[in-house]
């Protein structure tokens, strides 16, 4: 009497979290740039930025957009659990 067409929803709702794969590829000798997670101010040292004096933020790792924190890797900041976010040459 009742078609169990619902069971195949069921059946496919395990999807993993796929989270990018972090192989390490491509270690050349290229001039990391930085940038500031404020203002997002460019620089091709590590360091301070000039305008806001935050701790500037190598492109490719994480920083936190609440307090400036920066990590090699994505997750929650340790100061205030706000989402890491890339730091790209782009502004978001
Ligand atoms: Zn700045
Ligand atoms: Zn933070």
């Amino acid at each position: 009497m009742i078609i169990a067409a619902c069971f195949a929803f069921m059946a496919t709702s395990a999807i993993a979290q796929t989270s990018s794969a972090g192989t390490k590829s491509g270690a050349t000798k290229q001039t990391a740039k930085y940038y500031c997670p404020k203002c997002h101010a460019a620089s091709d040292k590590t360091g301070t930025c000039a305008h806001c004096n935050a701790k500037l933020v190598k492109e490719g790792d994480y920083y936190c957009p609440g307090c400036g924190a920066s990590s090699a890797k994505a997750g929650k900041c340790t100061a205030c659990n706000k989402d890491m976010v890339k730091m790209t040459s782009k502004k978001a």
